[in-house]
C-alpha cells in the first residue's frame, strides 16, 4: 500500500526518468553511463525508505546529522549514501565511512579525511567539489587551486579519487548552463592523467533538478536531484 505522498515520488521519478533517457538519448548515450543520486536533504527516514526501492542508483545527503541518522535507522536499505554537502571539518569524523564524499574542497579537509580514514584502515572515496562562478557559491575550490589540491589528495593513501563535482551558478538558459557544464567536464579530462594509478576516475557529479538535461548532454555520469524527486522540500536546505 502506497499513501498519496509515495505515489507523488512514484510519479514524479517515473518522469524524471523519463526526462533522463530522452537527454541520454540525445547524445547517444546509454543508462549504463549515469547514475542517479536522490538528493534527500529534510525527507524524513520514512520517505527515504520508500524511495529506497525504487528505480534510485544512490541517495545524497548534506548534513552529516542527516547521513548518519538515517543510516542508523536502515532508511537508504542496500543503496549507498553520498555526502554532497559542505563538511566542515569538525564533523569529519561522522562523515569518513560513508559511499562517498563529493564536497572535498580545501587541503585541510582532504587532510582530515585521510587521518580518519588512515585510522579505521579504510580507504575512502572522494569528489573534489569545484566552484565555476568565481565568487557565487560558497563551497568549492577555484579551477586554478584544482591541481593543488589534487596532487595532495594523490599522496593520501586513504582517500581514493573518484572525480569532481560541481554546482554551477544560476544560469539564465539552457545554452549557459551547458557552457559551465562543459567547463567541469574539461577539467575532469584534463586533471585525469594527474591523478595516481590508485584513482578510479570516472565520476563527474553535476547537474540537478533544473539542470539535469543540460549536465547530461555536457558529459555528467552522475545527476543529484532532490525535488524533481520529493516534490518542493517542506523547509529550505540549511545554510552552511
Ligand atoms: C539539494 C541539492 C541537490 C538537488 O537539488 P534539487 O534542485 O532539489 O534537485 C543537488 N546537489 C546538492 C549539493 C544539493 O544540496
Amino acid at each position: 500500500m502506497t499513501n498519496p505522498e509515495q505515489e507523488a515520488i512514484r510519479q514524479n521519478l517515473w518522469r524524471l526518468r523519463e526526462a533522463i533517457d530522452a537527454a541520454l538519448a540525445a547524445s547517444g548515450r546509454s543508462r549504463a553511463g549515469l547514475l542517479l543520486c536522490a538528493a534527500s536533504k529534510t525527507q524524513p527516514a520514512e520517505t527515504v525508505a520508500f524511495a529506497a526501492g525504487l528505480d534510485i542508483d544512490l541517495f545524497g545527503e548534506n548534513r552529516v546529522q542527516e547521513l548518519t541518522a538515517k543510516t542508523a535507522a536502515g532508511a537508504y536499505g542496500t543503496k549507498p549514501c553520498h555526502l554532497i554537502g559542505h563538511l566542515q571539518t569538525n564533523k569529519i569524523r561522522q562523515a569518513v565511512g560513508c559511499g562517498m564524499i563529493q564536497s572535498v574542497d580545501s587541503l585541510r579537509l582532504a587532510g582530515g579525511i585521510e587521518a580518519e580514514a588512515a585510522k579505521r584502515g579504510i580507504c575512502q572515496d572522494i569528489l573534489l567539489e569545484v566552484k565555476l562562478g568565481g565568487e557565487e557559491s560558497k563551497t568549492g575550490v577555484p579551477p586554478g587551486q584544482l591541481d593543488r589540491l589534487l596532487e595532495a589528495a594523490a599522496g593520501c593513501r586513504h582517500l581514493r579519487l573518484r572525480g569532481l563535482m560541481t554546482i554551477p551558478p544560476p544560469a539564465e538558459s539552457e545554452g549557459e548552463a551547458r557552457r559551465w557544464f562543459a567547463q567541469a567536464r574539461a577539467l575532469f579530462e584534463r586533471l585525469a592523467p594527474h591523478c595516481p594509478e590508485t584513482a578510479v576516475w570516472d565520476t563527474l557529479s553535476m547537474g540537478m533538478s533544473g539542470d539535469f538535461a543540460a549536465a547530461i548532454a555536457e558529459g555528467a555520469t552522475m545527476v543529484r536531484v532532490g525535488t524533481g524527486i520529493f516534490g518542493p522540500r517542506s523547509y529550505p536546505p540549511q545554510k552552511v
